[in-house]
């Protein structure tokens, strides 16, 4: 069993949308074990909708349609693709009392081109939308089986995950491709890789692919074309092995945000949290209160831009800004400690940068980032130099910050001195 993609719709040709159902029903298929063959983009124009599904019917016997099954002009999907396969619309009462129901709940009454989408091919399957108006459908024959779904993004998801792969996995032949992934920080991919000590050989047959990104360097390990329990078994395996290899720089898995990893070790320890913010200008406060329930331990920042506030929010001394400049250990110091006395916090997390574009010197060129801790009164300050654009800068600023005051909390205390 294999399938092909075609996503519909003018706006992915002329790249106003990005086509991301491709991607998510690309990887949601391949871990069912139906491989995707090709996947093709077309516009809502009837001629160019029939080609393509035609063409991928007589490649590959299957396809999966996504867009184009609304109520306006432009959404032909449905048509087109009943009319391949000789299939006549007609109007199914019960589709058109689901859809009045959904507009009753918001207290509306659906227009009258709505009724549009209660036709549906004779023959076909419908493929109940719960989160949406236009249900998907499922149209066999002897042109092969095409499943039709909408544009949306949550309502595509939601009819792939409740009414499509239930249906297709059987088909499946019990083979899958599975993916587990493992989250590094705080180190480049090169030293993750001196100290993996080339684990490729040793997580074999599953393949192992570094994914550099901003938030640090995820391991993705795959297992392709396995018995389901098989692929999970050495994944778990694997995954164990990279994590304890990995150690300190590991911090978990999946989609673990390091961030709701710093406050579940915050609260373990009864510790509350503040911060004191320059060049990342709340990045870190929004990152943390990102994390539902983080009020118990994050009490709150300063966004702390301009030098007098600075002075006279965080009580750093004003002759530090002549003597070191702004962009330096002693104001990143006195920043973690003002943030500590403001808010009554046992830790806290300071940042004072150059983001760039502009603002560098030789000296202190773009990227360079003091990241200063208090931790129980004790304070540190860790001097950084980040590659990259602004956005980039204070990405990686806002990561190592949460990164190293998670190591000074597993340290159980800080290190004496300023480091780095
Ligand atoms: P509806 O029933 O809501 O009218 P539809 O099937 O007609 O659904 P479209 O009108 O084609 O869907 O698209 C609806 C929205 O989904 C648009 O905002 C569109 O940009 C977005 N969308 C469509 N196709 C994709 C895709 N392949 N990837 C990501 N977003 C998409
Ligand atoms: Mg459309």
């Amino acid at each position: 069993m294999a399938i092909e993609l075609l996503t519909i719709g003018t706006e992915l040709l002329l790249g106003n949308t990005v086509d991301t159902n491709s991607a998510e029903i690309g990887r949601a298929l391949a871990a069912a074990g139906v491989p995707v063959l090709r996947r093709t983009s077309v516009a809502d124009d009837p001629a160019a909708i029939r080609e393509a599904a035609l063409a991928a019917l007589q490649r590959t016997g299957a396809v999966l349609a996504t867009g184009g099954l609304g109520p306006t002009a432009d959404d032909v999907t449905k048509k087109v693709i009943a009319d391949l396969f000789g299939m006549r619309l007609t109007f199914r009462q019960e589709v058109w009392e689901a859809l009045v129901a959904r507009f009753a709940r918001a207290g509306r009454v659906p227009p009258e081109k709505n009724r549009e989408q209660a036709e549906v091919p004779e023959g076909g399957v419908i493929l109940p939308n719960r989160w949406g108006t236009a249900p998907g459908l499922w149209l066999e024959g002897p042109q092969g089986l095409a499943i039709l779904l909408p544009g949306v993004p949550a309502e595509m998801r939601g009819l792939l995950h409740h009414e499509v792969l239930p249906r297709l996995t059987p088909r499946a032949g019990g083979r899958v491709v599975r993916s587990r992934t493992v989250r590094t920080t705080g180190v480049p991919e090169s030293a993750l890789a001196e100290r993996l000590d080339r684990v490729e050989a040793e997580v074999a047959p599953l393949s192992l692919a570094y994914l550099p990104g901003i938030e640090g360097v995820d391991l993705r390990l795959t297992a392709w074309n396995l018995a389901p329990e098989e692929a999970d078994r050495l994944l778990a395996e694997s995954a164990a092995l990279l994590t304890g290899r990995a150690r300190e720089w590991c911090y978990g898995e999946g989609d673990d945000d390091l961030a709701a990893v710093l406050l579940a070790e915050a609260r373990r320890a009864s510790l509350r949290l503040a911060t004191a913010e320059s060049c990342t200008g709340g990045g870190i406060g929004a990152r943390l209160t990102g994390i539902p329930g983080s009020s118990d331990v994050f009490l709150g920042g300063v966004i702390a831009y301009h030098n007098e506030a600075k002075r006279s929010l965080l009580g750093v001394p004003g002759d530090l800004f002549a003597t070191h400049g702004a962009v330096s250990e002693p104001v990143a110091a006195a920043m973690a400690a003002g943030a500590a006395r403001r808010f009554g916090a046992e830790l806290t997390i300071s940042v004072t940068g150059i983001a760039g574009p502009d603002g560098g010197t030789p000296d202190k060129p773009v990227g360079l980032v003091y990241l200063g801790f208090s931790v129980r009164g004790k304070v540190t300050v860790h001097r950084h130099q980040f590659p990259g654009t602004r956005e980039d800068v204070r990405g990686r600023a806002v990561q190592m910050a949460l990164f190293r005051l998670l190591q000074l909390l597993r340290a159980g205390s800080s290190p004496a001195g300023a480091t780095v």
